[in-house]
């Protein structure tokens, strides 16, 4: 098959990350019979230094024309780099809210997996670890609290802020709907995270989400309050496949997850809209500390290709492979300066590589 990929290679260690993860795509192609024809997009500080402007209108018509966009990074030192002296609206960051409204990209996922080679990464103790998690956190992302009305003002000589979180139920059915989605890609099970013991957008959450669970009779599903979710994700990550949870729980519960699993530099990421469209990036920054040096992980940008393939191109057997190669270079040793044990851990069988040398590897195994 064909397939036109969209690419913001973007800014700092961006285009590094992004050149191996397009190795490995090629490498799939090689091996499963496909194509994948690239275009690249200028966005964030390239863009500003090349156009004036972080994003185009031609350049959103290149990812609107795209069957999904695979990104690096953008945006640079925010205390030294001239980009930040500019108004907020032209700085790097700005281009990507704009690409990801011009999308509509209300569904974000980010997986948090542990492998058992970076164990020693994972602050949880080890019966709590056993034998790994493996979950993946589904995110609304353009709706509730950080979309409402807000405003401040004086009322009776008193400083007040209100923000207000709002859903209708269009928007939480299609999200619901992408969850049990991806569910059923994976382990067929939903946890739906919300409050609904204090808040009316909850328990609109909560009906929803069980009208939607009616057409996925092969998924299983609960409902958590978010503060036990917040604690459970400590306690016991095991029992969680799918957590399908608003705009503020997600940003929250998502960064906790990421952070038991280790190094940013593993960590993949999803936004998709309504259609099989997606735009695929690492969860991290562009690094400028280390930008050119040849040092920054390629994984996680190489996961979130293979998300790309798994969700946007329903190339499940190749996203399987990919995942398995990351996991069989993991096993043999490699590992980029971010994920080397720490001095005190054991060191055998490990070899520091650089970002090239770990897209060959991952590349070579598919
Ligand atoms: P960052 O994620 O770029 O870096 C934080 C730390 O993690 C640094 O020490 C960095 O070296 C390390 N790191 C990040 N990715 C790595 C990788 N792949 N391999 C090895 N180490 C890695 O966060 P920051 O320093 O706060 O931000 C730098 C710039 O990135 C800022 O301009 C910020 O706005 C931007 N940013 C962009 C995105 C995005 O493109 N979606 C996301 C977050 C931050």
């Amino acid at each position: 098959m064909e397939f036109q990929i969209g690419v913001i290679s973007g800014d700092g260690i961006g285009p590094e990350i992004v050149a191996e993860a397009k190795k490995v795509l090629d490498r799939v192609g090689e091996k499963y019979g496909h194509t994948f024809h690239y275009t690249e997009i200028l966005m964030g500080g390239c863009s500003i230094d090349a156009k004036g402007v972080p994003l185009t209108d031609e350049a959103i018509e290149q990812a609107k024309a795209s069957d999904a966009v695979l990104m690096g990074s953008i945006g640079g030192n925010t205390s030294t780099s001239p980009w930040y002296r500019l108004a907020p609206e032209l700085r790097p960051e700005a281009g990507l809210l704009k690409l990801r409204k011009s999308l509509n990209l209300f569904a974000n996922l980010r997986p948090a997996y542990l492998y058992q080679e970076l164990k020693a990464a994972c602050p949880l103790r080890d019966d709590i670890i056993g034998d790994g998690f493996d979950m993946m956190i589904m995110r609304e992302l353009t709706g509730g609290l950080y979309f409402g009305e807000r405003k401040t003002e004086e009322k009776d000589g008193v400083l007040t802020a209100t923000d207000t979180l709002t859903y209708n139920e269009n928007e939480i059915r299609r999200i619901a709907k992408r969850g049990f989605d991806i569910a059923r890609k994976r382990r067929k099970k939903v946890t739906s995270v919300d409050k609904a013991n204090v808040l009316d957008s909850s328990r609109l959450w909560r009906k929803i989400v069980e009208e939607v669970a009616k057409d996925y009779p092969d998924v299983s599903y609960e409902h958590m309050l978010v503060d036990n979710c917040a604690m459970q994700l400590v306690k016991d990550p095991k029992q969680f496949d799918v957590i399908l949870t608003e705009n503020m729980f997600g940003d929250i519960l998502s960064d906790e997850a990421s952070m038991v699993t280790g190094s940013i530099g593993m960590l993949s990421s999803a936004s998709l809209n309504d259609t099989k469209f997606g735009l695929y990036e690492p969860s991290g920054g562009s690094a400028p500390d280390i930008a050119g040096k040849g040092i920054a992980n390629p994984i996680a940008t190489i996961l979130s290709a293979a998300m790309m393939l798994r969700y946007s191109f329903d190339l499940d057997k190749e996203a399987d492979a990919v995942e398995a190669a990351v996991s069989g270079v993991l096993k043999e040793g490699y590992r980029t300066i971010d994920i080397m044990p720490q001095p005190g851990e054991p060191q055998e069988g490990i070899t520091q590589v650089g970002t090239a040398e770990m897209g060959d590897r991952i590349a070579e195994r598919i």
